[in-house]
């Protein structure tokens, strides 16, 4: 049966369009489960009704014409009540309803399953039978389990539909608003590199252009070569990257290796990545089979120059982009490490079919003021190089529309970018809100910003620098010594005031591209402290790296991520005593002196709240990581768009651990800050405040505006119209607290 269904499965998501899944599903279905028709309704919402659209068994007259209304018969029964219905005699139900000119006559048993994509109702899968049969449990649950599968298809061939309806893509098309703001350019569309592993051979009869497009990615992947190796050497001195860097130049410059693929390519009558995959493996598997440790390596070495070609050549075949022009990204999935590969003077927007608002990559898209919107079912083929208007903040998108629409938006890019002006204007200023408070707020980032000193001596520091954005810079894990050159320009360039260097804090949705772990459910694997724990190597190095970077400038603090032991605190703080004493006894022959630094952990794991009292005296301070803690609180995957509905800080016990977090440190005397992106935005800061909250650490793009808004509200009032709600109704709150903040006309500010 498993088999059966697999095959049906394959044979829908093979079909080149939905009438073909269709047709090959009720096929094979009807002959799988020996039943005497299967057929599919599909629903019209806006008539509601459903149509008859597909059968093996009913009259093929009937098909695209026969029309149910919504309630009526059996099938309007499955799609009101939105559950199985398995009769044995379909004609003794109340509901049942004889359609003459479908040929139903003849068919007494009925087993109808709801189609159903995200809570929408799709339709209605029917199985029928001549005699009276009770379908059995086996039954129900391979065709519920088809309908799933049809569910997605369906919903995706409904999506692509609608656009050819709204001719041009006039209307809207909904997604996750993820980081405020709009813009207007053409779409970048980037297709995920191919993998070694996963490329399957292809014949081709244009061997010509097969061999144009190897020789291009030939000389393209010398480029970038050459163009790493000029870096760093700039930046350091001849080290194992830049001889790594010359044994790759030296294979691609190797006139055999080339012939053999351009051999493959003509004799084989293949694709350029079927040439480069056939030929780099049977290289790879001579030298392991050589047994060696340098065999072994230059393995890794083959296997890393084939996938530079592969991702040069999966590019060149599809595209030809000019990155030089203004583009909104779009991509099934952005990650992190694939916004940073784009220059952010071009990079206008972030499209991502996958993810939600607080995937790192729409937490950087804030951090970096792109506008983004995440989760949008689009079909890439579609938007490549088309026009499009991204509206970040409703979280929508507009595919080639009309000059009007376009004028309108660029007169709201205008106004915000005016807006932005008028916040920026009081950058410089105290943050002490209207009641006399005085808050604290610092930054959070990845890289250096684009600010001036003087800018950035007006900032509260930077209380969170997420290191491992320069790890998903590199092509492999960066040395100590490169480590050191990256924090010590950080930190020299924040001179005179604290920065928060976090520890590596890969996992989850958070990949680098060279080092992969496969794990079914990695929000709740291999992360953060966990990884480097179990890799001290990693975090001695990384520790060593900013301790030597903060020589003489003494402005560190180090916090470790994503902690849920005492353990694993005691465990990273013995690592730190071992690196700082290293260092220490390094730098003390050269008459200089090491500051040990503050050493903090995040809050983000629920388990955090119950020992904070066995955790406050290891450490100087807590940060706490919203984005992370409501995750985990809420058991929700905070990339994943399916579940976005159900991800929000403003959940009653979101809040509640948050106010009992803040009450807790505080009777501990201990020190604490908020660096999730909760606190980027009003609602959310002002409910801190009133939790009592003082330190908060966030993107650039919402420092302004921030301090802007603190300076003109009164904390204490805030407190008393939080206090007065018991965090259940928080609908209600947020309207008590968005009167406030309307009444100091400061409202447009909620939704930026
Ligand atoms: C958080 O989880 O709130 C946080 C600041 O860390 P990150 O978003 O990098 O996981
Ligand atoms: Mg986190």
């Amino acid at each position: 049966m498993l088999t059966l269904l697999r095959k049906i499965i394959e044979s829908v998501i093979a079909a080149p369009n939905l009438q073909d899944a269709m047709h090959n599903l009720v096929v094979k279905t009807k002959e799988s489960l020996n039943a005497d028709c299967c057929s599919i309704y599909l629903a019209e919402p806006n008539e509601k009704r459903f149509r008859l659209v597909s059968s093996d068994g009913l009259s093929q007259d009937a098909v695209g014409k026969t029309i149910l209304h919504y309630g009526d018969g059996l099938v309007g029964y499955v799609g009101k009540k939105l559950e199985v219905i398995n009769l044995a005699d379909a004609t003794a139900h109340p509901n049942f309803k004889y359609l003459p000119e479908v040929g139903e006559d003849c068919f007494r048993s009925f087993l109808g399953v709801p189609i159903v994509d995200q809570r929408q109702l799709l339709g209605v899968l029917v199985v029928q039978q001549k005699e009276p049969r009770k379908f059995d449990e086996s039954d129900e649950s391979f065709i519920v389990t088809l309908a799933a599968q049809l569910a997605s298809k369906v919903a995706h061939a409904q999506m692509l539909n609608q656009m050819k309806i709204e001719r041009c893509f006039s209307k809207p098309i909904k997604g996750i608003a993820a980081s405020n703001g709009q813009s207007v350019a053409r779409a970048f569309v980037w297709y995920p590199q191919l993998d070694l592993d996963h490329v399957v051979v292809t014949h081709t009869d244009d061997v010509f252009t097969q061999v144009e497009l190897f020789k291009q990615a030939i000389f393209q992947v010398q480029l970038d070569l050459d163009t790493l190796m000029l870096r760093i050497n700039q930046t350091s001195s001849k080290n194992e990257t830049s001889e790594i860097l010359e044994i790759y130049s030296m294979m691609i410059n190797d006139v055999s290796f080339s012939e053999k693929i351009v051999k493959a390519i003509s004799e084989q009558k293949i694709m350029a990545v079927s040439a480069v995959k056939i030929v780099c493996e049977e290289m790879i598997s001579k030298l392991a089979d050589g047994g060696s440790r340098y065999m072994q390596d230059r393995t890794v070495d083959i296997r890393d120059v084939a996938q530079r070609l592969l991702s040069k050549l999966a590019h060149n075949q599809a595209h030809n982009y000019d990155l030089n022009t203004p583009v909104i990204l779009v991509a099934e999935e952005v990650s992190a490490s694939l916004l940073v590969e784009i220059p952010t003077k071009v990079l206008k927007g972030v499209v991502s079919l996958k993810g939600s608002v607080n995937s790192h990559a729409a937490i950087m898209a804030r951090s970096l003021n792109i506008p983004a919107v995440m989760g949008v079912q689009i079909p890439l083929d579609a938007v490549d190089k088309k026009i499009l208007v991204l509206d970040g903040t409703k979280g929508e998108i507009l595919i080639e529309p009309d000059s009007a629409v376009r004028e309108e938006y660029e007169e709201i890019i205008r106004r915000r970018r005016h807006m932005q002006e008028m916040v920026e204007k009081e950058f410089c200023q105290p943050v002490v809100s209207t009641d006399g408070q005085r808050v604290w707020v610092a930054l959070n980032a990845g890289l250096d910003v684009d600010m001036k000193k003087e800018e950035k001596s007006f900032l509260d520091g930077v209380g969170l620098y997420r290191t491992e954005i320069q790890f998903m810079l590199q092509s492999s894990f960066p040395t100590e010594v490169e480590q050191q050159g990256f924090y010590a320009e950080f930190l020299r360039s924040f001179s005179g005031m604290p920065v928060c260097m976090r520890t590596l804090d890969v996992g989850g949705d958070k990949r680098l591209p060279y080092f992969k772990v496969e794990e079914i459910n990695p929000a709740l694997g291999w992360r953060g402290i966990r990884m480097t724990l179990d890799n001290q190597s990693i975090l001695l190095s990384q520790y060593k790296a900013m301790l030597r970077a903060s020589v003489g400038l003494d402005n560190l603090n180090i916090m470790i991520p994503m902690v849920t032991s005492v353990d694993e605190v005691m465990d990273a703080k013995r690592i730190l005593d071992d690196a700082y004493q290293e260092v220490l006894d390094e730098i003390k022959c050269e008459g200089k002196t090491l500051k040990y630094p503050k050493f903090g952990v995040m809050i983000e794991v629920p388990s955090m709240l119950f020992i904070l009292e066995d955790v406050a005296p290891l450490v100087d301070f807590f940060s706490i990581g919203t984005n992370d803690l409501t995750q985990y609180m809420l058991a929700v995957d905070r990339s994943n768009s399916r579940v976005s509905h159900i991800y929000t800080p403003y959940h009653p016990a979101v809040l509640r651990v948050l106010r009992e977090i803040g009450r807790k440190i505080s009777e501990l005397g201990s020190k604490v800050d908020v660096c999730g992106e909760m606190c980027g935005g009003v609602m959310g800061m002002v409910i801190l405040l009133a939790f009592g909250y003082r330190i908060f650490s966030m993107n650039l793009s919402s420092i302004a505006k921030i301090k802007y808004v603190i300076r003109r509200i009164d904390i204490s009032q805030i407190t008393r119209i939080v206090e007065e709600n018991d965090l259940k109704d928080i609908e209600a709150l947020k309207a008590r607290l968005s009167d406030y903040i309307s009444g100091l006309d400061l409202q447009r500010f909620v939704s930026e």
